[in-house]
């Protein structure tokens, strides 16, 4: 049975290499991750440079890429056969809610998921310090059922561990994604020159679009495991938006059927 593992905060992240560590109990595992942290780089692909790969040691190589550029490397490659499981991480800090729009870390299972092979990401809540054993731990619980139960074709697993010793975590959770942002996201400073310079920063906040909302699991120290679909379309809303076309196919506005944010949410 063969593992690949990557990650987005490079190939000589501690995560990284716990998260192989604790995988090798239940196959082949295969490194292939970034040669330097790419946190927040989200699905990009390397299209404008030649990419490079460095083998470090028996089946752990390096990639002047992106977690997505390690995946389909691995995958197409590297690896002798399609891994039988994708797992991403562990990263250095929680991907809940809207994160896993920027996440790498959430991109590289993505990436697994889209080449039709089961996928999961792993995120470890904390601050300076990460407690990846704990992570590895539940790593290594899922990725096991996953080998042997399967995923859903289109359909990855998220998996968020807080930042506890595992005596104290207080159990898991199956959860939705949560709303999450910044609070005063840009932070406008004055260079020595006096010219106006930009920090994306800010402090986070969230909150719960539903129940089970995957950040109630992490404060309430649970580890939190939500399955993302590939298919964003919203379904509910398709025959809304066909009550359109005539209008856009003849440019006209019928003012009945304008769709509201209130009535849209309902769907
Ligand atoms: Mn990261």
């Amino acid at each position: 049975m063969r593992i690949l593992v990557t990650n987005d905060d490079g190939i000589h992240s501690p995560g990284l290499t716990a998260l192989a560590e604790a995988l090798a109990t239940l196959g082949e595992v295969w490194v292939v991750a970034p040669d330097r942290e790419r946190t927040a780089v989200a699905h990009a692909v390397t299209l404008h440079k030649p990419l490079r790969l460095h083998k470090l040691a028996p089946r752990t190589f390096s990639v002047n890429g992106t977690p997505v550029d390690c995946v389909n490397l691995a995958v197409l490659k590297v690896m002798p056969k399609p891994p039988a499981v994708v797992v991403s991480g562990i990263n250095k800090g929680v991907n809940l809610g809207d994160d896993v729009l920027y996440s790498g870390t959430v991109s590289g299972a993505m990436e697994g998921t889209i080449l039709g092979i089961p996928s999961i990401a792993v995120s470890q809540e904390g601050q300076q310090t990460f407690r990846f054993s704990v992570g590895a731990k539940y790593a290594a619980r899922v990725v096991r059922l996953v080998l042997e139960r399967g995923l859903p074709p289109e359909t990855l697993l998220n998996v968020n561990v807080p930042n506890r010793p595992q005596r104290s975590i207080k159990g898991v959770r199956v959860t939705c994604l949560s709303r999450r942002r910044f609070d005063n996201p840009i932070i406008e400073k004055l260079d020595p020159h006096g010219r106006k310079y930009y920090w994306i920063a800010g402090t986070r906040v969230s909150w719960s679009r539903s129940k089970d909302a995957d950040h109630e699991a992490i404060q309430e120290g649970r580890v939190s495991i939500t399955p993302i679909r590939l298919d964003s379309t919203d379904h509910n809303t398709l025959d809304r938006f066909r009550d359109w076309v005539p209008m856009i196919q003849t440019n006209t506005v019928a003012p009945a059927t304008r769709v509201r944010a209130s009535a849209r949410r309902k769907g």
